[in-house]
This record gives C-alpha cells, structure tokens and sequence, in this order.
C-alpha cells in the first residue's frame, strides 16, 4: 500500500477532522493496477451489493453495531465481509471502543495475515483481506479531554473502563498511534503551502513505496519477521534509543518489530539507507503508548 503501513489509531476530540483524514487517505494511494482492480470487482461480484465498476480504491467506514459475521464475512452465502470489500483500500472504524470485543478480536487475523477464513457450514472460504485500518477514537467518553475549549467529566473508573475495550493485542498489531488535536480540523483550511498538500505526499509515499519493492519486493509493513529481521536493522545509536524505550514503555516484541518497520519507512521517505536515533524516536512518538494510556 502507498503509505507503507497497515493501520493507524487516530486519537482526538470529536469534530478534530479525523474522518476527514481518514477519508482522504484513498485519494493518497497510487491507482489500483489492472491486477488489484480484478481483485476488487471479483470480491465486489459476490458481494451482497454486486459489482457496479468501475474498480476504485475501497473506503468503507462500518458502523460500531456492525456484527462479526458482517465484518469478517460469512452466512448462509459465505459473502465477504467489510475486511474484504476493503481490500486494497481502507476500512475506517470510527469510534473503535464502541465496536463490540468479538468484532474487534475478529480485526486480528486479517491485520495479521492479510486474508480472512470464512466458514460456511463444513465449508471454508478464504477472501482476500488488505486493507489499510484507519481507526479513531475520542481521548474519553465525554470527549473533553485535552481539549482547552472544555473539561473531562469522565470519573477514572469510567477513563480505565473506555481504554481497556481496546485489548492489548488490538493495539499492538496497530503500527501508529497518533494524537490529533483539535486544530487539525482548521488546518485543513488552511492556505496551500503551509501543509504538504496531497499531490507532493503522494508523491513521496510513491518513492519510498518503489525504494521498498526494490529492495525486498514488499512494503516494510508486509516483510515476514525474518525479512523484517534483515532489512529493518537500527544502527547503534538507533538501537540504544529503542532499547531505553523498549525497557521503559514495556514494549512486547510485536511493537518492538511494529516500531522498526515504521522507523524503516520513515529512513525511507527521507531516503536514508540507515535508520538511526532519529527514525527510531520517530516511530514511537508516533505510537504515542503513553499518551493513549488512562491517567497518563
Ligand atoms: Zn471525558
């Protein structure tokens, strides 16, 4: 995928713009390719919707009352789910503590795996399942907190209850966590130049897409773990970083490898053969582990 990794948790008050990023993440990506465009019109074809071409990058933003069945795929048909009809595109889940603890489960083989058995009587069906997982969530329940316009009502019982929906092997298998405060939303109304604008991100997600095939034939975020093992190396100084962080924020080994391969991609964009301090630092400011966290 043109953004070199798999899924972000965007973490902000409401109306902070995050389903308009989310949103424009698509028009980010390179054009589907002729081969990516079957994919998509063939799991389209035996869909419920059907196919009504023509093929273009997938956005499909579920509800939080959606079901397992309605997520992964299945039923009397063993139809696809919404992991599938978004294959090689983006699936939004807005407001990801609300979603129910069997469907956020369900999220963890395709992240993983990047396909989805669906079973259908003594049948098993395999779909297709790559997507880009573009999730967001409010800081708390009321949605006050760390906004300066208002105040948090939230009682620390209710804080501890709204993060812990969110299980620790959810969140490990997200590779960015990223806060975005309330002035995002202006900013998009901003004068052009201030920000990178779509055209030179694209861009620069191309060239660190085609740096990537090159170099192993996939993107840092689909390596194998022995793959990721050869090509996501921090040099010393990149190392001591991550090993201070890693005995600091606790880190699991799966975050660990999630951090390198971000740390990776950002050398990348940069055009850096090496990844050091700075790469490394990056990529876990961008999980944000401590500021996700209750109490914190
Ligand atoms: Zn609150």
């Amino acid at each position: 995928m043109g953004l070199n990794v798999n899924s972000i948790l965007l973490i902000g008050p409401p109306g902070c713009g995050k389903s308009m990023l989310a949103q424009r993440l698509p028009g980010l990506l390179p054009p589907l390719s002729e081969s990516e465009a079957l994919e998509v019109a063939a799991i389209a074809s035996v869909s419920a919707a059907g196919f009504r071409g023509p093929a273009v990058r997938p956005f499909r933003a579920p509800h939080h009352s959606t079901t397992v069945p309605a997520l992964v795929g299945g039923g009397a048909r063993a139809r696809p789910g919404e992991v599938s009809l978004a294959h090689r595109g983006v699936l939004f889940l807005d407001e990801l503590p609300e979603f129910g603890r069997g469907v956020l489960e369900a999220l963890r083989e395709p992240l993983e795996t990047g396909v989805i058995q669906v079973a259908r009587a003594a049948l098993q069906t395999q779909y297709p399942a790559e997507f880009q997982l573009i999730a967001a969530m409010n800081p708390c329940p009321c949605g006050g907190r760390g906004d300066p316009q208002r105040s948090c009502r939230c009682t620390p019982a209710l804080l501890r209850r709204y993060h812990a929906r969110l299980s620790g092997p959810l969140l490990d298998r997200l590779d960015l966590q990223v806060e975005v405060p309330r002035l995002a939303g202006e900013a998009f109304d901003a004068p052009p130049g201030e920000a990178l604008d779509s055209a030179t991100a694209a861009q620069l997600a191309g060239r660190a897409r085609a740096l990537q095939l090159a170099r192993a034939g996939l993107c840092n975020a689909r390596l194998a773990e022995a793959q990721a093992g050869r090509w996501c190396v921090p040099d010393a100084a990149g190392r001591r970083v991550l090993e201070t962080a890693m005995r600091r924020l606790k880190l699991s080994g799966r975050a660990r490898s999630r951090v390198l391969r971000v740390a990776r991609t950002i050398a990348d964009l940069e055009e850096r053969p090496a990844i050091g301090a700075k790469q490394v630092a990056e990529a876990l400011l961008l999980r944000c582990l401590d500021r996700a966290a209750p109490g914190g």
